[in-house]
């Protein structure tokens, strides 16, 4: 079965070389990393390397691996980060995540169309207006 793409919204790379997203991120202080996220959205299981270790609620700036563009600041909102998903009928989406450690929320934007995962996305209800249920 063929599986759902994610590029970057920029230079259009693959982020997806093996089984998970490869991004970099960059903490406040300290040196950066690279984080491993699940393709499936709603899965917010993520990997780093046990040297690079992350705690839960702390704020990460996510980079392209490739060409080291900012993903955040999606439409001006510090703690949101977006990439490219392009489905197996080649149909392409905004994936919207929280660049907060822990914080789970996840939507994906076609046009109006926004569909919400995670426990924590009512969060951002605030900032997309009315969320719809699934
Ligand atoms: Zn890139």
């Amino acid at each position: 079965m063929r599986e759902n793409n994610f590029l970057c919204p920029k230079c259009r790379c693959q982020l997806v070389p093996n089984k998970k997203i490869v991004v970099l991120a960059r903490p406040a202080e300290g040196p950066s990393g690279l984080l491993l996220l699940s393709p499936e959205l709603g899965e917010y299981s993520a990997t780093t390397h046990s040297a690079f270790k992350l705690s839960e609620g702390q704020k990460v700036d996510i980079f392209c691996p490739v060409c080291h563009e900012d993903l955040g600041d999606y439409k001006d909102h510090k703690n949101l980060a977006r990439v490219i998903m392009v489905d197996t009928r080649g149909e392409e989406y905004d994936i919207v995540f929280s660049e907060i450690i822990g914080q789970r929320c996840t939507y994906k934007i076609q046009g109006e169309k926004i569909e919400s995962f995670g426990e924590d996305a009512d969060l951002y209800t605030n900032f997309w207006g009315e969320v719809p249920k699934y």
